[in-house]
C-alpha cells in the first residue's frame, strides 16, 4: 500500500513537471500581422529578454514562417505564421 501511494505521488509530480515543461519550451507562436522587429521578447529557456532585432538572429528561409531564436542559447522563441487565413 505504501509503494502505490509513493507510485501515484510521483507519477503526479512527473504530470505536472511535463505539463510545466511543455509550456516553458515551445516557442510562442504569432500571426505575422502582430509581428513587429521592435517587440519584446523573452527567451522561455535562459531569460534573456530583448527584441528580434536585437537578438540578431531573424530566420527569414521558410515560406511558412519567421522565426527568432535566442542568440545566447538557441533556442527558437517566436515563430510568427506569414499566411494563417
Ligand atoms: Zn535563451
Amino acid at each position: 500500500m505504501k509503494k502505490m501511494i509513493i507510485y501515484l505521488d510521483l507519477t503526479f509530480w512527473q504530470e505536472i513537471g511535463v505539463l510545466e515543461f511543455m509550456s516553458k519550451l515551445p516557442a510562442r507562436v504569432i500571426d505575422y500581422s502582430n509581428y513587429d522587429e521592435n517587440m519584446e521578447i523573452e527567451c522561455s529557456i535562459c531569460n534573456r529578454k530583448g527584441t528580434p532585432k536585437t537578438s540578431g538572429w531573424i530566420d527569414t528561409d521558410s515560406h511558412y514562417c519567421l522565426s527568432v531564436s535566442c542568440p545566447v542559447c538557441e533556442k527558437m522563441i517566436l515563430v510568427a505564421n506569414y499566411a494563417s487565413a
